[in-house]
C-alpha cells in the first residue's frame, strides 16, 4: 500500500483562469500548511472547509499565489487518505510555481490516474466504477457522458454483484450436496441450479447486447464519407459538425478534408475517419486499387456515399456504389436543388436495399432525415433507453464472454447430468471471471495498466 503523499494539477491545462491542485495522502495537510499562509493553521482548520490564503515560495518569502485552500480529512474524501485541494487564481505559471513547491516539500507527482487508483485501493470505488470515471473524463458526448457517469455510480457493479450472489448460492446448495449425496437431494439441487444458471446465462446475454450499442457511445462510429469529388462531401462534412472546420471549395480535387473529426449525431458521435484517405482525384478507384479501397471502408462502420442529382451517373460513381454495398452504407443523393440530371431508378436499382436519402446541403434539405437514418441505422431507437445498463468497456466485454461461456458449459453439464463437482468448476469460474469486471481477484499488474490510461490529477 502506498503512503507517500501525492500532488497533480487536477484541471485541464488550459485557458482557464482557476486551476486547482489535488494533494492526496498521510502528510498532504502538514505539507501545504508549510507553504500556506492565512488566517489559521490548515492543521487547525476543520475538515471539509475552504480558507482563503497565500502560498509562500520558502526560498524568497513571496508569495506565489492568492488561493482558496480546501481541506478534507480522511476518510470522508475521494481516496480516502488526508486531501487538500488548492484553487489557484493567478493563470498557469503560478499554478505550476505552486506545485514545484509542493515536489519540493517531499510530495511526489502523481502518476496518471493515481487518485483514483488510491481509491480503489481504499476501497472507495470498485474497478468498474474507476473505469467509469476513466470514460466520463474521455466521454465524447452527452449521452456517452451519462453511461459513463451510471457506471461510475456504480450500476454496472450493483448487476455483476447480483449475478455473482446468485453463482454463489448455487455454489453452496452444490458444496452441501457434494458433501452428503442423497440421490434425492442431488436432483433437486440439479433443477434448482438449472434455473438459477439459465438466469444467469440470460442476464449476461443482456448485458452483452448493450456491448454494440456501448462500444459506440464510447468510440464513435468510424465514418467515412466517399464520392466522386465536387458532390460536396466536405460540405456535408461541415453542414454535420455545424462548424466549419474542412475547407470548402469549388474547384474539383482541391479540397483537403480533415483526417478526423467527431460530430454530435443525435447524442450519437460519429467519427469521420480518413475522409481524405479516399482520395479525390478523378480515377480513385483505380488509383487506390480497389483493393486498397476496400480496406479503407473495411475500417468503417458506416459508409456516407453521395452521388449528384444534377450530373449523370458515371462510372466512377458505379464503383463506388459497388463497392459501398458491401459495406454499411448510407447513399446521399446531394444536390437536389439543382436540375435533376441523375436517374433515380437507375440509381436504386445499382444500390439494391441500401437506404437512400435525397438532400441539398446548401439549401439545408434533407439532414434531419439523414442524421435519423444514421440513428436508427444504429441504434434502432433503443438509445432512447437511458435506463439499460450499457457495457462499454472492451474488457468488461471480454470478461463478461468469458462468464458466459463457463455459465453455458455449467447448464450443459447439468442437462447432461454430469457429476456435480464438475459443473462446481464451471461455475466458480464463471464467478471469477465476472469477479475480475469489478477488481475482486484482479492482478496486481492488471490495476496497474488501467489506471496508467487515466488523464493526470484524477
Ligand atoms: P467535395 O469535393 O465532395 O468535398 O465537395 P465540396 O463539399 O467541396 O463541394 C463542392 C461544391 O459544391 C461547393 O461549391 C459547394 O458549395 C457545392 N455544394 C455542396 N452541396 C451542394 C448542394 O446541395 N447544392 C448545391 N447547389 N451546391 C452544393
Ligand atoms: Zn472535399
Amino acid at each position: 500500500m502506498e503512503t507517500d503523499t501525492i500532488a497533480a494539477i487536477a484541471t485541464t491545462v488550459g485557458e482557464a483562469s482557476i486551476a486547482v491542485i489535488r494533494v492526496s495522502g498521510p502528510e498532504s495537510i502538514v505539507m501545504v500548511d508549510r507553504l500556506y499562509q492565512g488566517k489559521h493553521s490548515l492543521q487547525e482548520v476543520e475538515t471539509h472547509t475552504v480558507r482563503y490564503g497565500h502560498i509562500i515560495d520558502p526560498l524568497s518569502n513571496h508569495s506565489i499565489d492568492e488561493v482558496l485552500v480546501t481541506v478534507m480529512r480522511a476518510p470522508r474524501t475521494f481516496t480516502r487518505e488526508d486531501v487538500v485541494e488548492i484553487s489557484c487564481h493567478g493563470g498557469m505559471i503560478p499554478v505550476q510555481k505552486v506545485l514545484e513547491a509542493l515536489l519540493a516539500e517531499g510530495m511526489r507527482l502523481a502518476e496518471p490516474g493515481e487518485f483514483t487508483k488510491r481509491a480503489f485501493m481504499n476501497g472507495r470505488i470498485d474497478l468498474s466504477q474507476a473505469e467509469g470515471v476513466m470514460d466520463l473524463i474521455r466521454s465524447k458526448t452527452d449521452r456517452a457522458a451519462q453511461v459513463a457517469s451510471q457506471q461510475a455510480d456504480g450500476r454496472l457493479s450493483r448487476l455483476i454483484q447480483r449475478l455473482r450472489q446468485d453463482i454463489l448460492e448455487s455454489l453452496a446448495h452444490l458444496a452441501v450436496n457434494v458433501d452428503y449425496p442423497e440421490y434425492d437431494a442431488e436432483q433437486l439441487t440439479a433443477e434448482r441450479m438449472l434455473a438459477k444458471s439459465r438466469e444467469v446465462e440470460q442476464a449476461i446475454q443482456e448485458l452483452l447486447t448493450t456491448a454494440r450499442q456501448g462500444k459506440i457511445l464510447r468510440e464513435g462510429i468510424a465514418t467515412v464519407i466517399i464520392g466522386r469529388p465536387n458532390v460536396g462531401k466536405s460540405s456535408l462534412l461541415n453542414a454535420l459538425a455545424h462548424e466549419n472546420r474542412a475547407i470548402v471549395t469549388d474547384i474539383p480535387g482541391t479540397t483537403r478534408d480533415v483526417i478526423e473529426e467527431f460530430v454530435n449525431v443525435r447524442g450519437i458521435p460519429l467519427r469521420l475517419v480518413d475522409t481524405a484517405g479516399i482520395r479525390e482525384t478523378e480515377d480513385i478507384v483505380e488509383k487506390m486499387g480497389v483493393e486498397r479501397s476496400h480496406q479503407a471502408l473495411a475500417k468503417a462502420d458506416l459508409v456516407l456515399l453521395l452521388l449528384n442529382h444534377s450530373e449523370e451517373l458515371e462510372e466512377e460513381d458505379r464503383k463506388l456504389i459497388e463497392l459501398a454495398r458491401q459495406h454499411a452504407t448510407i447513399v446521399v443523393v446531394n444536390k437536389t436543388d439543382l436540375p435533376p440530371r441523375l436517374d433515380m431508378k437507375k440509381v436504386r436499382s445499382f444500390i439494391d436495399d441500401l437506404p437512400l436519402i435525397t438532400t441539398s446541403v446548401t439549401e439545408e434539405q434533407g439532414l434531419s432525415e439523414l442524421e435519423q437514418a444514421i440513428a436508427d441505422r444504429f441504434l434502432g431507437g433503443a438509445i432512447q433507453s437511458v435506463d439499460a445498463t450499457y457495457v462499454t468497456n472492451t474488457r468488461h466485454i471480454h470478461q463478461l464472454k468469458e462468464a458466459q461461456h463457463h455459465v453455458r458449459d455449467a447448464i450443459e453439464g447439468i442437462e447432461q447430468e454430469m457429476p456435480l463437482d464438475m459443473i462446481e468448476i464451471d461455475l466458480k469460474n464463471a464467478w471469477v471471471a465476472l469477479g475480475e469486471i469489478i477488481g475482486d481477484a484482479v492482478a496486481e499488474d492488471l490495476i496497474d495498466q488501467i489506471f496508467s490510461q487515466f488523464c493526470l490529477g484524477k
